[in-house]
């Protein structure tokens, strides 16, 4: 058996994205001697082109229902207000260079080597870096795969016209008629955004409704909400195929319909990253997802090949990849063996307009798990929108396992709903009953405040 000493490094991490930027720094933090590749850009997805962006992004179009209610409470605007896109999209390059610094500095600070290169599996212990000009090999005890996800866009005729979700950030100017193909949560929230940012939007899905897997009647209220602010939404139709006219696209959808529009965006899914990571070196295998399946150490089929983060199963969010390698962590680099991940009760938001808040159970898996539940459900016009003449709702709704009282989902679509699921998450991950929140005492005045005052049931 080798020794530690053998390997240049204890651990070498591939990707410096949320899970393996995290993982490398605690594990540096042990004493262990650390290295991590990187071949493009520090922060990986999140903060390059996923979460960061597209929240400043969903700001930005935020900004549009600000100026509309303004006026109610007494403010008078010199004008129309107009967006400006490029200073949005430079602002926006400016602040991720900023967060790549300190990723940076926080990497080297914790004593870890920086690499910049393309990275492959050579065997179980050796990595080769592909640079700029020749290739080269470093060796480690354990070797972390963290290479996250990339963009996958079906091929129709006239696919290539079509931007994924790592381009659509950096667009030369903004669109006047912008198109979105997908369902998932990406694509939902790039309608609102481009609708806010004041473009005629488009999203097209083959399916019945948009976001699968959320509780229906939130899917059912982001729905309406997102017409009623002008998002046109096109479902049980697909795009046939796209036609590039001189200045424009033809999208051409199996429903015979045509609609003209300046950008086109596939979020139609991401696949793991795993190109040229020469899995078949090691003898690894993808599931039937296409994904890395790993134990509950993190440790593939190879033992000394660990994986986490978007490349394996499990819910793509940066907090999980981050809980990943500090599980991982945990496991590999200090005493004890840790209980496994769980992987329940994830909090998750939506950032399309209003934003979703999500936790727990949707009804629909309750009914199933369940013999009967109760819910609790309130929609109303939220008090800022009186004086503002917006017609916004709001939903909020508690899921309640009937013979233990304790609520297994909180749902909410309104204002901060992000923000407010969070909190509400410690509850429900704490196990706690519907009477714990109606004890709880409310903060008036405000919409979160319906969380712990819903004591009419909605059906059973
Ligand atoms: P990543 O962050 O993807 O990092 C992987 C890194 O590996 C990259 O930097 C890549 O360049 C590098 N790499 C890949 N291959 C190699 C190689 N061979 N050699 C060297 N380096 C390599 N999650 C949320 O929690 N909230 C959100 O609001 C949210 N919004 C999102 C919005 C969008 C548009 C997208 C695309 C994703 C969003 N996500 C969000 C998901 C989140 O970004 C991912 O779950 C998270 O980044 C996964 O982290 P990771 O460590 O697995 O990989």
């Amino acid at each position: 058996m080798a020794g530690v000493s053998e390997y240049e490094y204890d651990l070498l991490v591939i990707g410096a994205g949320s899970g393996g930027v995290r993982a490398a720094r605690m594990a540096a933090t042990t004493g262990a001697k650390v290295a991590i590749v990187e071949d493009r850009y520090l922060g990986g997805t999140c903060v390059n082109v996923g979460c960061v962006p597209k929240k400043l992004y969903s700001y930005a179009a935020h900004y549009h229902d600000s100026f509309d209610d303004a006026a109610g409470y007494g403010w008078q605007l010199p004008g129309p207000a107009s967006f400006d896109w490029s200073t949005l999209r430079d602002n926006k390059i400016s602040e991720i260079k900023r967060l790549n610094g300190i990723y940076q500095r926080m990497l080297e600070g914790a004593g870890v080597t920086l690499i910049n290169a393309r990275a492959s599996l050579a065997d179980a212990h050796t990595v080769t870096l592909h640079e700029e000009q020749r290739d080269s090999t470093v060796t480690a005890q354990k070797v972390l795969l963290a290479t996250g996800g990339w963009p996958w866009i079906p091929e129709f005729p006239g696919s290539e016209y079509a931007v994924d979700s790592n381009q659509v950030f950096d667009l030369e100017t903004s669109p006047k008629r912008f198109l979105v193909l997908g369902g998932g949560y990406i694509a939902v929230e790039f309608a609102s955004i481009f609708n806010g940012l004041g473009s005629e939007t488009h999203l097209i899905y083959r399916g019945e409704l948009f976001l699968r897997g959320f509780d229906q009647q939130v899917r059912e209220f982001t729905c309406a909400e997102m017409e009623r602010k002008g998002v046109n939404l096109h479902f049980n139709t697909n795009i046939e195929r796209i036609e590039a006219t001189q200045d424009a696209y033809n999208v051409y959808l199996t429903n015979g319909n045509m609609l003209e529009v300046d950008v086109v965006l596939a979020a139609t899914g991401r696949k793991a990253n795993i190109q040229g990571l020469g899995l078949d070196k090691v003898g690894l295998e993808l599931d039937e997802t296409g994904k890395i399946p790993v134990n509950d150490r993190f440790e593939t089929a190879c033992p000394s090949i660990l994986a986490l983060g978007d490349i394996t199963p499990g819910p793509e969010l940066t907090p999980v990849a981050i809980a990943e390698a500090m599980h991982l962590v945990e496991s590999h680099f200090k005493e004890g063996t840790p209980e496994a991940l769980d992987y329940t009760t994830i909090p998750t938001a939506v950032f399309c307009h209003p934003n979703i808040g999500t936790v727990g159970l949707s009804e629909e898996e309750a009914r199933e798990k369940f013999t009967n539940i109760r819910v609790y459900s309130t929609n109303f016009r939220a008090m800022k929108h009186t004086l503002s003449g917006s017609h916004e709702r709001t939903l909020m709704k508690l899921v309640v396992d009937d013979a233990t009282d304790v609520v297994v989902g909180a749902h909410m679509v309104g204002d901060d709903a992000g923000e407010i699921i969070q909190g509400i998450a410690i509850a429900v991950r704490a196990g706690l009953r519907k009477h714990d929140f109606d004890r709880t005492v409310g903060i008036h005045p405000t919409g979160a405040e319906e969380f712990v005052t819903m004591r009419t049931l909605t059906r059973t």
